[in-house]
């Protein structure tokens, strides 16, 4: 007998106490292990998280939970060829290997870029700028997103073990939760592999992760308010979960991921010899093979003009003729096996349904030519492709979960739309055109329906193929879909953060936000001292620190120069007679960019000293004119202070107020600069 699965429980390997259900390798047959999760002590598991793990994270800031994913990724993509080995016996081949491997280290190594790029070196981000909610600048409002103390719990779907883990697990310890994580059963031996090398490594602090192989039991009965469950897999096991007591009463947060009909449309436009059509053919037909079909995003339904359904079956048909389906070990294969004999007779199931309205023009679900395997012991299928009768219905409502697509024909762009959206919600759609104006009414017309929509021609094509194409969900753009696609989001960068973090609107004076927020506030009080903030290093600096500048007149001959200097002669900086019939300026009025460059000069420290560098400025408004002979003086103060922990200087953001003579505001913008985290005179 095999090995029986461990979970990692509460800081320990545990064994169940039963032999557990034979896990069988998709290609043989053949037991690769035991799956069992009889005696998990499920509540010390959620407790753990709460008391142990969820903690340590978020006593970190983002920029630390960043550090630890990027030496996660570098660890796991030293042992990948570890879980090559064993990602064959879920019968994947090498390219499916490679997007469930080094697409999951793939997004955490994007994560962790992100993290660090994106979110403040901080445990609170801010959401929006500040509202005022009085006159008199006392009272003003901002949003905030902070940790949950909850436990992020995470079912995932037999068809990625190592992404489904990865590309969930990322972002949940990003936003400071700790994840239990509960592989589905078939494939639950890479993902214990996978988790056995992170747990040994020692990277995340404890707690942080846990899994469960086995059934999930009853633990949704431990989880509450505070904690959420992400699920990828059937929409039958979805209906249950959203009707579980913990979801309907206790406020637990469910993202669900479930079936999807995803689609390909071919543009109207698009004749049998342009480059669009062999994208679209070679888009279905890889589609129909990675994962032998066995992809959420898989295009089940290709929907072309009335005229091109023959020229397209015809060319898939050709393409897939040459798929060489087999042993995924063996080189020549292109398409390895299902995950199990059981998901292939799920699979039969499904193409004789689908065969109520539609007729196989390619393939036969029952006989497939087998390369270096047992063609029955191993859970092979030939690749099947469909052509759907007119009015078909169930291409619409059947996943077939394997190497299986629909020809489906449209008489018009609308009903091309129409039919599209009878998936009733799907993660992605392709459109295939090289018209701009099909483009935008398929793209409009299918967003409602869909997470996310590739338009393919021949100018993206080359590189759309390099980032995965229709099938591969990006860790940088939201997956997921509305409606029958589960209606949950993930990833999407930042956004897959946000999800779950807390958004609560906090209403205070301009002081209290600066210390709740760490962010320098309008209105709040500023430090004004003899040592200008140009010469204090990060050791020094404050929230708070301003300097206010002289004022300086803003002369006719200013705005000459630098309209000459710039050549920006525009007629409001050079001809006073247009410039009098502007109705905005009504004379002479100096360049911004003079303003801001004018302002430079009055807030600058020129010696050398610890601020490195100005990488630019953000949210730059000019409010006022300035007239010649107008009087201006600037405030700078420090907004807010990001170090970087990679490097000995850090981000200082600060806040730049130009006045006139009235003290009117006449710009106001962030300045950004890098500056160093200690400095003496002698320059360290
Ligand atoms: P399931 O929904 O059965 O399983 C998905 C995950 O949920 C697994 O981890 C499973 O664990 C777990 N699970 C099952 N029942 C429960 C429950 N009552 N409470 C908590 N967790 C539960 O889907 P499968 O993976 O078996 O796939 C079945 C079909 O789902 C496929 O053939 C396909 O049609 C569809 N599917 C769709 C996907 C998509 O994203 N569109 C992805 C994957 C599948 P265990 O494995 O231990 O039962």
């Amino acid at each position: 007998m095999s090995a029986l699965l461990e979970s990692y429980v509460a800081g320990h390997w545990f064994r169940a106490e039963d032999e557990g259900e034979a896990v069988l390798d998709a290609t043989t047959g053949e037991e690769v292990a035991r799956i069992s999760s009889r005696g998990v002590d499920l509540r010390a598991m959620v407790e753990h998280a709460r008391t142990t793990g969820g903690p340590a994270v978020r006593r970190m800031t983002f920029h630390e939970r960043a550090g630890l994913l990027k030496a996660l990724a570098k660890h796991l993509g030293q042992l990948k060829d570890e879980f090559y080995a064993l990602s064959l016996r879920t019968g994947a081949t090498q390219r499916d290997s490679m997007i469930d491997i080094d697409g999951g280290i793939g997004t955490v190594f994007s994560y962790a870029s992100k993290g660090t790029r994106e979110l403040p070196n901080d445990t609170i981000v801010l959401d929006g700028a500040v509202e005022g909610l009085g006159r008199g600048g006392t009272f003003v409002g901002q949003h905030v997103y902070t940790s949950r103390p909850g436990v992020a719990v995470q079912i995932n779907a037999f068809n990625f073990p190592v992404w489904g883990m990865l590309e969930k697990l990322a972002p949940a310890f990003l936003a400071g939760l700790p994840s239990i994580v509960k592989p589905a059963s078939q494939t639950a031996y890479l993902t214990e592999a996978v988790v056995r090398r992170i747990i040994e490594s020692e990277i995340l602090p404890e707690g942080s992760l846990q899994l469960l192989c086995g059934s999930a039991g009853t633990l949704l009965d431990e989880l509450g308010e505070q904690d959420s469950v992400a699920f990828t897999g059937s929409a039958h096991t979805a209906e249950i979960l959203r009707n579980h007591p913990s979801v309907l009463h206790r406020g637990v947060r469910l993202g669900v991921e479930a079936d999807s009909l995803n689609c390909s449309i071919l543009g109207p436009d698009v004749t049998t010899d342009a480059p669009e059509f062999d994208l679209f053919v070679k888009g279905v037909v890889a589609e129909m093979t990675v994962k032998a079909g066995q992809k959420c995003t898989a295009i089940r339904r290709a929907i072309v003009p009335e005229a091109m359904a023959d020229p397209v079956i015809e060319a898939i048909s050709a393409r897939l003729a040459k798929v060489v389906v087999g042993n995924p070990a063996d080189e020549s294969v292109r398409m390895g096996a299902l995950a199990s004999v059981g998901q292939r007779e799920e699979v039969r199931k499904a193409i004789e349904a689908l065969r109520n309205s539609a007729d196989i023009v390619y393939g036969d679900p029952e006989r497939v030519d087998v390369v270096g395997a047992d063609a029955e012991r191993g859970a092979f299928i030939s690749p099947v492709l469909l052509r759907a009768h007119p009015g078909a219905s169930e291409p619409h409502d059947v996943e077939p979960f394997g190497p299986v697509s629909t020809v489906l024909t449209y008489a018009s762009t609308d009903e091309a739309i129409a039919l599209a959206a009878r998936g009733k919600g799907s993660l992605v759609a392709s459109v295939v055109t090289h018209d701009p104006e099909v483009a935008r009414t398929v793209t409009l017309g299918l967003a409602p329906w869909h997470g996310r929509i590739l338009v393919l021609d021949r100018h993206d094509a080359a590189e759309a193929a390099t980032a995965g194409g229709h099938g591969s969900p990006l860790p940088v753009l939201v997956h997921g879909g509305p409606g029958r696609a589960g209606g949950g989001e993930e990833l999407g960068g930042i956004r897959g953060v946000l999800h779950h973090l807390q958004r609560t609107a906090v209403q205070a004076s301009p002081d209290m936000l600066t210390a709740i927020t760490g962010r320098w506030t309008t209105g709040s009080q500023r430090s004004v001292d003899d040592v200008h903030p140009f010469r204090k290093s990060l050791r020094d600096l404050r929230i708070g620190d301003s300097i206010v500048s002289e004022p300086r007149p803003v002369t006719l001959a200013d705005i000459d120069r630098f309209a000459e200097l710039t050549g920006d002669t525009f007629y409001a900086h050079t001809d006073p007679e247009a410039a009098a019939a502007n109705p905005l300026f009504g004379g002479i009025v100096a360049h911004g960019y003079l303003v801001v460059s004018l302002a430079a000069g009055l807030f600058v420290d020129p010696d050398p000293g610890p601020v490195l560098a100005n990488f630019g400025v953000d949210n730059l408004r000019f409010l006022t004119p300035v007239k010649a002979d107008d009087t201006i003086r600037v405030t700078l103060t420090v907004k807010q202070i990001t170090p970087r922990s990679s490097a000995d200087y850090g981000e200082v953001r600060w806040d730049a107020v130009v006045t006139n003579q009235d003290d009117a505001p006449v710009a106001t913008y962030d300045v950004l600069t890098l500056v160093a985290k200690t400095w003496d005179d002698q320059g360290h």
